[in-house]
């Protein structure tokens, strides 16, 4: 019994702050999914059997931490009564000083925390929405706290003669699910139907954004399969565990993304021929933003006054927001350019360079450096020639400029030959899965 409580707690402290969950990235991805044509979803019999669950949609692993869940009983020594844990999130821009004040206990019992070996980076490096249990049986009295350290529970329990440090391992389990959707009707209806959590949609849609322009190129009779993981523990689903593969068949063209971990644990997509998905380069360099204006070889300049060809795109953003190397290269130029003001040059061989201007501060990589796709290089501002903090982007082919936005990217490189057979071996169970069913859908459609 005292574990149904406990989940019926968990469950409460997950759907009390739903909104505070959600991440920028959440509200813009599902601003662009509920604009969407809509969609209906089937799931294949018997593959995937999800629970009623409160949708709590994530799709950042950071955001939400699965609640910690340990028999509150073990671990405690004989007589000393039943512990009393208190769960607490963290607040954004929380210290773990203001959250032992928030629960009123003595700021020695901390220092007697901090001290134990270990224990100091777990509780001062941390994050918003992460949990922590307090075990206190009387006001202002602390007897032990507990906290996920990776796939671990640590528990650290102060006594008479210090601190007492018990880890216990978390039993998780990852389930791998299967789901098949034809775009007929909504999105979020037909999800909740065939027990598909949204995260799982926005998930595939992450993976597959590079070759589908979800907000305007889904037509009626697309067709997707997408094999994905969640993670459940003693009976209940905690959170997804990512997609492994996803087909989807966008007006007759199909596009596939396997997820595959390098032997150094980094997760990447590529397709079935071992090119990543997010292609050779991002379209857009920065994330949270609008174009507030197009390539444009006749535009009125917005403070000169005269006719001057616009040279790129400019992304509206807030000051400070992160801007990334488009693709991979070498850092050219690093510094303040005139009127573009504080700029990075990216040259990515094959005669393409981008640039970054009117950057609020620069990112940590100088002339000469190496960058991959998605590196931060600077930061948004309105130094040099600016009517506002925006990011203006230019993309050269050869020294010409080109309209980033529509330009044909070169295809990127498929993974080197030592690596395809790795990437191979990993990824072909899943492909097989999903041609087979695709292949028996067609089958039965005849
Ligand atoms: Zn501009």
């Amino acid at each position: 019994m005292q574990h149904h409580n406990e989940s019926a707690g968990d469950h409460a402290s997950r759907n009390a702050s739903p909104v505070t969950s959600w991440s920028r990235e959440h509200w813009a991805l599902a601003t662009l999914l509920a604009t969407l044509a809509v969609f209906t979803i089937s799931i294949v019999p018997g593959l995937a059997n999800a629970t009623r669950e409160p949708v709590v949609a994530h799709n950042t692993f950071e955001l939400e931490l699965p609640p910690i869940s340990i028999d509150p009983t073990e671990g405690d020594a004989p007589g000393m009564g039943e512990p009393d844990w208190q769960q607490v999130a963290v607040a954004p821009g929380q210290t773990f000083g203001q959250l032992f004040g928030q629960l009123g206990l003595s700021t020695r019992d901390m220092y007697r925390l901090l001290e134990h070996p270990g224990a100091e980076q777990a509780l001062t490096r941390i994050r918003a929405g992460q949990q922590f249990e307090f075990d206190i049986p009387n006001p202002g009295e602390l007897r032990a706290v507990r906290f996920e350290r990776g796939d671990e529970v640590v528990q650290l329990a102060l006594t008479e003669e210090g601190v007492e440090e018990s880890v216990t391992e978390r039993q998780v389990q990852r389930r791998v699910m299967m789901a098949s959707g034809e775009v007929r009707s909504s999105l979020f209806e037909a999800g909740e139907r065939a027990g598909i959590a949204n995260s799982t949609l926005f998930a595939m849609a992450n993976v597959l954004e590079n070759s589908i322009d979800f907000s305007r190129d889904i037509r009626v009779g697309d067709r997707f399969h997408v094999i994905y993981e969640e993670i459940w523990r003693d009976g209940e689903r905690l959170r997804d565990g990512g997609v492994v593969a996803a087909s989807f068949s966008n007006r007759g063209k199909d596009h596939v993304a396997l997820r595959y971990v390098h032997a150094d644990g980094k997760v990447e997509y590529y397709d079935q021929d071992g090119r990543p998905v997010r292609g050779s380069f991002l379209r857009m360099p920065i994330e949270f933003s609008r174009i507030s204006s197009r390539f444009n070889p006749n535009r009125r300049h917005p403070i000169y006054g005269t006719v001057r060809a616009h040279q790129g795109v400019d992304f509206a953003a807030a000051t400070g927001t992160p801007i990334r190397s488009a693709g991979n290269g070498r850092v050219t130029f690093a510094g303040w350019q005139g009127g573009y003001g504080r700029t990075v040059i990216v040259d990515h061989g094959r005669g393409i360079t981008t640039l970054y201007a009117h950057m609020s501060r620069l990112g940590n990589y100088r002339v000469g450096q190496r960058v991959t796709q998605g590196n931060v290089i600077g930061y948004v501002g309105a130094t040099g020639t600016a009517t506002g903090p925006h990011l203006h982007y230019e993309f050269r082919v050869n020294g010409a400029h080109r309209d980033p936005l529509t330009v044909t990217l070169p295809k990127p490189e498929p993974l080197p030959a030592n690596e395809l057979a790795r990437f191979r071996a990993q990824t072909a169970p899943a492909l097989a899965q999903i041609q087979l069913i695709d292949g028996r859908r067609l089958a039965l459609a005849e």
